[in-house]
């Protein structure tokens, strides 16, 4: 394995910052890391060698002429979750329906990341439209788990995480809608942030549920994971539910994290996040998080958020429902794919015959469920009551803050399952969310960071930190204090 693909990006930054290595070199590591060894794992459906190798040169060539680096992380690559469009390589996430579709406009993400001088390696695999747990429900095929190729990565940006955890890239942006950046992160080891609703934009991400989609950053330590999350925050007026209000200080919040204690930080244990369903090694790891924390001088304290149980229930009602709206777009006309259009059928059968062929089992699913449960005369019996449970969890959270700072949980009930395992049981595998959930309802934040092994698998373990609205930066003191009290976390070993 190259040097340069085992390093953090903020170490990368520094190196190409001071011009001990170029960009080009370490992009063209990482292309290299790709080529040898992403048939084993399957992260990426498309690896834009080309233009991550220009946008790196241009980094070198700024360096070269003495200007300042464009951002913190000019010059260090970064996976992108097929979501997000750019016009230079294709958008298809994980769908039939839109392959060999390339977007004419670049996300609002996508532009910053160029802007800010971060090379795209190219798209990560992910559940197809961001509806999975697992990246099992991607047309193009699953990602497997670099811990473990038999077993699942996450979902669903399981590419991006596995993409990280196989050294393939050192940065890597996903989307999280129910868990989709954390759960991801907690099975491979990985760290990554889901921000506060409307503070990174949704201009040019694929749509799957608006009311709770956010893009967010992801990467292998903590500092390399807020420094991406200051690249992509900020208000767009191209996004109707972005918030034009000053992001925090993330970065200074990690370091300062790493650096200090966490006396005076008042720490609340999730008392509905921690029994049921969960593995033995996943709580074990959790109270060991939790000795970590309070040797950090955190103050702890067991707090009660009862409406979280039900946070399931409602998600699987408000998500489909807005699933059910939003993907009414893909209707042969405009993008993609088109079935039928011999001339023997008529409009209407083109799009039915497209969307047929062109969706997958999950997808299908929750459009039926989203078009049942907001149909006349079931619309308040179940979407309306699903409002009402997002309402109470909102509140339960905003009490929970009032007595703490941070809310602390497992980010997942277990650990890697095996591929095949849980397909064929929807509520198994929606069960992977009961702790991620509750965050995207109330349109909070929350960041997964590795907390070791679990004994009975020798599987990865996340610890989940969760903040109000617009206190990010909390996120970052409490995980980089933890990470570093935490010590070193074993590699996968890349079976
Ligand atoms: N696993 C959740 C779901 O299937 C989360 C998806 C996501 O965050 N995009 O809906």
């Amino acid at each position: 394995m190259s040097d340069l693909t085992t390093q953090s990006a903020a170490d990368l930054a520094g190196l190409i910052h001071s011009k001990q290595v170029s960009s080009a070199e370490v992009v063209q590591a990482h292309l290299d890391r790709i080529a040898a060894v992403d048939a084993n794992f399957g992260a990426f459906l498309h690896v834009a060698g080309e233009s991550a190798l220009k946008a790196a040169r241009a980094v070198d060539d700024s360096l070269a002429r003495g200007e300042a680096p464009a951002s913190p992380l000019a010059g260090v690559p970064l996976a992108l979750k097929d979501v997000f469009t750019a016009t230079d390589m294709p958008t298809t996430c994980g769908s039939k329906i839109l392959e060999g579709w390339t977007a004419p406009y670049d996300a609002t993400l996508t532009a910053k990341l160029r802007a800010a001088g971060i090379p795209i390696l190219g798209k990560t695999n992910m559940d197809e439209f961001a509806m999975g747990s697992s990246t099992e429900n991607s047309a193009y095929g699953p990602t497997r788990n670099p811990w473990d190729v038999t077993r699942i990565p996450g979902g669903s940006g399981g590419g991006s995480a596995a993409a990280l955890a196989s050294f393939q890239a050192p940065l890597a942006i996903g989307t999280d809608t129910g868990g989709s950046i954390r759960q991801p992160a907690a099975v491979t080891a990985t760290v990554g942030t889901k921000p506060t609703y409307g503070t990174v934009s949704r201009y040019g991400l694929v749509a799957c549920a608006s009311s709770l989609d956010q893009g967010g950053p992801c990467g292998r330590t903590v500092l390399d994971t807020a420094l991406l999350h200051e690249v992509i925050a900020g208000h767009d007026p191209l996004d109707s539910t972005s918030m034009n209000v000053a992001i925090p200080d993330l970065v200074a919040a990690a370091r300062a994290g790493a650096q200090g204690d966490l006396k005076g930080v008042r720490v609340g244990v999730v008392k509905e996040l921690k029994s049921g369903a969960y593995q033995d090694g996943v709580l074990a790891s959790f109270d060991a998080a939790v000795a970590v924390l309070k040797d950090l001088g955190a103050e702890v304290v067991e707090v009660s958020c009862p409406s979280f149980v039900y946070g399931i229930a409602a998600y699987y009602l408000i998500l489909p429902s807005e699933v059910s709206s939003n993907l009414a777009r893909f209707d042969a006309l405009r993008y993609g794919l088109r079935v039928g259009d011999d001339g023997s059928n008529s409009s209407d059968q083109v799009t039915a015959l497209t969307r047929e062929a062109g969706f997958g089992p999950e997808v299908k699913r929750r459009i039926m469920i989203g078009t049942y449960a907001l149909s006349a005369g079931y619309f308040d019996e179940f979407y309306g009551q699903a409002l009402k449970v997002r309402r109470l969890i909102a509140d339960d959270f905003a009490r929970a803050y009032e007595q703490v700072d941070v809310l602390i949980s497992p980010t997942s009930p277990f650990t890697a399952w095996k591929i095949g395992e849980k397909v064929d049981d929807p509520l198994a595998m929606y069960m992977a969310d009961l702790c991620t959930i509750p965050t995207n309802l109330a349109g909070t934040c929350a960041i997964s960071v590795p907390s070791g092994l679990a004994a009975e698998d020798n599987l990865p373990v996340g610890l989940q930190i969760m903040a109000p609205v617009m206190a990010d930066d909390r996120l970052y003191r409490v995980a980089a204090a933890y990470e570093a009290a935490r010590g070193a976390m074993p590699l996968p070993t890349l079976s």
